[in-house]
């Protein structure tokens, strides 16, 4: 999966790094370091964070999941 964080909009508040840490880690007081192709596995977490996020500074990109009402088969947890 791919995501963006706009970097003009984050605030450094670290709900992100909070749920998925192992995508989003903090350096210092306000910069955000991202993986911005993240491990499938963490789609749960980084969807949390995005939802999470007061300045809704994450989008996802879930390009290998088809359509939006598409085929895949893992049932959505949440
Ligand atoms: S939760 Fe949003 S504002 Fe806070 S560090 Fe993450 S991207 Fe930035």
């Amino acid at each position: 999966m791919r995501l963006v964080v706009d970097l003009n909009r984050c605030q450094g508040y670290a709900q992100c790094a909070f749920l998925a840490p192992d995508v989003f880690t903090m350096h210092g007081d306000e910069a955000l370091m991202y993986d911005p192709l993240a491990d499938d596995t963490q789609r749960e977490n980084v969807r949390r964070a995005a939802d999470a996020c007061p300045v809704k500074a994450i989008t996802l990109d879930y390009e290998d999941q088809g359509a939006a009402d598409g085929k895949a088969g893992a049932s959505r947890v949440g």
